[in-house]
């Protein structure tokens, strides 16, 4: 620990004392002493009071990240490790029904900064902040030594580090180089993720528990349209439940080439499954497929983040793409059609988002039901404190005109 320390403006401790882990550059009185990027700084109000351990990181408009509100806790590696194996061991639960999940999801694993997936043998990392980054050696030795672990590797190539004043990097950490496309395997599917060149980590955990909703709202022999189809996982679930005709649209034509693949490897092909695969546009590709008199019994609206904050015009730009894209969707879904509709846009609220998919549904005058709220799979918890680690939202609606 160096010590530095940081002393908030009056007032600015409230959030600090509701735990809220992040001290913003404008609630920073001084900060005495010298510190760099990653070091860990005791954070004080201005009477000299104790609040909290926190990584201090002058480049990023979040001047500091707590690690820990107790005073007598060191933050050192024994720390960090420990936090990462606490965080490991609230997923057992999980490895019954599949080999890949989130083991530690940042904030709301007490380890501000850090993503680590692990999918089969590999755990790739994603470090988006100073906190993190200045643990990197113990961050890849603690995950490196969990049973069955083969490599770690790393994906921080995400534009969130040039606000951190991090440079972009990938690449093996630990043990072997991971295979060109490793198996995920859950709940009986098999799905292949890239973990070099996918995205994010190389896939989208978070929609587990949503692949298992998507299970039971599809029947045999419906037709369902993917839309924002990445590598095709909520088309081989469809499949699965025994849709006979599956659409996948995505602009990414390697995504698509992943989907068909992964269809295949899962024992679909032209005699059982017909599946199309649409490189297009999904906001110009939805209003052809509209023009067409096409018509879905379950469609599935994964769009990629489309509000990047909670600034006025994004979330105005936001919201008319969301309630663009719905519109077309209910416009496009059959008789009892079935609608699953997300956003992962944390800045979105629940509320925004149904009160925007309501507004589709009224404007193609068709009436329809919400029969599920969907949320983030259990691997990427929500930290009561910290609202910022809720995103993913999603909702299950049935036209019942
Ligand atoms: N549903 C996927 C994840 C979707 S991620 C899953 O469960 O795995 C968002 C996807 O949208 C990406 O594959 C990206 O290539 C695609 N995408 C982004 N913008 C698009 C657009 N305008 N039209 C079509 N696809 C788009």
């Amino acid at each position: 620990m160096s010590s530095a320390v940081l002393t908030v403006r009056t007032d600015r401790d409230r959030s600090l004392r509701r735990r809220h882990p992040w001290i913003f550059s404008g609630a920073v009185e001084r900060v005495h002493g010298s510190a760099e990027a990653g070091d860990v700084v005791e954070v004080r109000t201005p009477k000299g009071e104790f609040l909290a351990w926190a990584a201090y990181n002058p480049h990023s408009q979040i001047v500091a990240r707590v690690w820990s509100f107790d005073h007598d806790q060191a933050v050192d590696e024994t720390l960090v490790a420990d936090r990462i194996e606490t965080a490991v061991a609230r997923r057992d639960g999980l490895w019954a029904s599949t080999n890949s999940a989130r083991l530690v999801f940042a904030e709301s694993d007490l380890v501000p900064g850090l993503i680590a997936d692990r999918y089969g043998s590999t755990v790739v990392i994603e470090v988006t902040a100073a906190s993190s980054e200045r643990w990197i050696d113990t961050i890849t030795a603690t995950l490196a030594r969990l049973p069955g672990v083969e490599s770690v590797y790393e994906r921080s190539d995400l534009d969130v580090r040039s606000r951190e004043g991090l440079a972009q990097r990938s690449g093996l950490r630990a043990g072997s180089e991971p295979p060109e496309f490793i198996e995920l395997v859950e709940g009986g599917i098999r799905l292949l993720v890239d973990v070099r060149n996918g995205h994010k980590t190389g896939f989208y955990l978070d929609q587990r528990d949503n692949r298992e909703a998507l299970r039971t709202t599809v029947s045999p022999g419906e037709r369902v349209l993917n839309v924002f189809a990445y590598t095709g996982a909520f088309s081989v679930v469809a499949a699965v439940a025994g849709a006979t005709d599956v659409v996948a649209i995505d602009s990414s034509g390697p995504s698509l080439a992943l989907a068909a693949k992964n269809l295949g490897i899962n024992g679909f092909g032209p005699a059982t499954t017909a599946a199309t695969m649409l490189e297009a546009d999904a906001f110009t590709e939805l209003r052809t497929l509209r023009d067409r008199g096409e018509r879905f019994d379950v469609i599935i609206l994964d769009p990629p983040k489309l509000a990047n904050s909670s600034r006025p015009e994004q979330l105005n730009r936001s919201t008319r793409a969301y309630k663009d894209i719905n519109l077309l969707a209910f416009k496009l879904l059959s008789p009892g059609g079935r609608l699953m509709t997300f956003s992962c846009s944390g800045a979105v609220s629940d509320d925004l988002f149904q009160k925007v998919v309501a507004g589709a549904a009224l404007d193609t005058q068709r009436e329809a039901v919400i029969e599920r709220h969907l949320h983030q799979s259990s691997d990427h918890p929500i930290h009561l404190a910290v609202p910022e680690t809720s995103y993913l939202k999603g909702l299950i609606c049935r036209v019942i005109d």
